[in-house]
């Protein structure tokens, strides 16, 4: 059987392969891809390779059915039962490796970028059968939402009286809002300057926004917050000029959790005396996920839905295989949320 692999073979060239499925072995299974997001860790190795792994199959954030099984294969991470045709996500490889940032030839089809995906032997997959696609494919960024707010647990107690700010408002932030919303928060400030993405943050649960491009963000957040600042910020964008400005919309005794980008964007400054002592701000840093991310995250977004919010609005842009260029492309001009991949074959 033959399947297609789109693989980023230069920089800015997305080619789709048409190639042999390879078989698996008593360990391994197949998976027929069903959808996948473009994350912009993607868009960052399809532009200039950073990472050295051209020639890529790209994607980490899918979803698909299990099709073939080797006959060791019995649960999921959890202990759940896997059989065929039940829907997976997949966390990493035994080795930590990420399907879909796997450099080289030998793992083409060991990335969701493709029709068909080889899940190696001891892979943190998730039995997620109950969920509809679209929430699956948000399962990957939701669990990076989800260690945030998990490290950030760490440093402070979520109230319902906490004000909350979050700076920025791509897919993370997205996630980290309806996150708050989620665990009941009831004063969640959105602070970006892209005004439809604020639009979306209002509709998942942000009480209020803020739109950097109408002035002083600082002096809008005090405002919102009688005056005294927030309780806590999700620093989540890449930006050094907003990890500096993160820390003017804290109250006394605030926390901060500065959200992992997989891209260095250089330093930035603070004040260690108005910034980090006086006030006694508490600050926690996050980084991609572990497997019990992957757990939260899929009954945060069961959560989502039990409550009426509807994630699913995150995917603005839909793209087949053979459009790949163009999905990255749309991801660079920012003028969507969740750029996704369907197989519609
Ligand atoms: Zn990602």
């Amino acid at each position: 059987m033959d399947g297609k692999v789109a693989v980023l073979t230069g920089t800015k060239k997305i080619e789709v392969k048409k190639l042999p499925v390879p078989e698996i072995n008593d360990d391994e299974m197949l998976v027929k891809v069903e959808g996948c997001g473009v994350c912009g860790t993607d868009v960052f190795e399809y532009k200039s390779d950073p990472f050295n792994y051209i020639p890529v199959n790209l994607g980490h954030e899918g979803t698909g059915e299990i099709v073939k099984m080797g006959k060791n294969v019995k649960n999921d991470w959890t202990g759940k039962t896997l059989k065929i045709g039940d829907k997976i996500v997949c966390g990493p490889a035994a080795n930590g490796d990420i399907y879909g940032l796997m450099g080289g030839e030998k793992h083409y089809f060991n990335g969701w970028l493709a029709n068909y995906m080889v899940i190696n032997p001891n892979s943190v997959v998730f039995n997620v059968s109950d969920m509809p696609l679209d929430l699956r494919i948000l399962i990957e960024p939701a669990a990076v939402s989800c260690h945030a707010v998990a490290k950030s647990k760490e440093i402070y107690t979520f109230k319902h009286s906490s004000s909350v700010v979050v700076q920025g408002v791509g897919p993370i932030g997205l996630m980290v809002i309806a996150q708050m919303k989620t665990l009941g928060v009831r004063h969640i400030i959105a602070v970006d300057g892209n005004a439809s993405r604020l639009e979306l943050a209002k509709k998942i649960g942000a009480t209020a926004t803020v739109n950097i491009d109408d002035g002083d963000s600082v002096a809008a957040v005090k405002e919102l917050t009688d005056g005294k600042g927030a309780n806590f910020v999700f620093q989540c964008t890449g930006s050094t000029k907003g990890a500096s400005t993160a820390w003017k919309f804290l109250t006394d005794h605030g926390g901060i959790c500065e959200v992992g980008f997989f891209v260095d964007n250089g330093e930035a400054t603070y004040n260690p005396h108005f910034d980090v002592c006086m006030p006694e701000t508490k600050i926690t840093g996050s980084w991609a996920y572990v497997p019990e991310d992957w757990v939260e995250a899929t009954e945060f977004l069961r959560e989502t839905k039990d409550e009426g919010l509807d994630m699913t609005q995150l995917i603005t842009n839909v793209y087949p295989l053979d459009q790949m260029n163009e999905a990255m492309a749309k991801n660079m001009s920012g003028t969507g949320v969740k750029i996704v991949y369907k197989n519609n074959q």
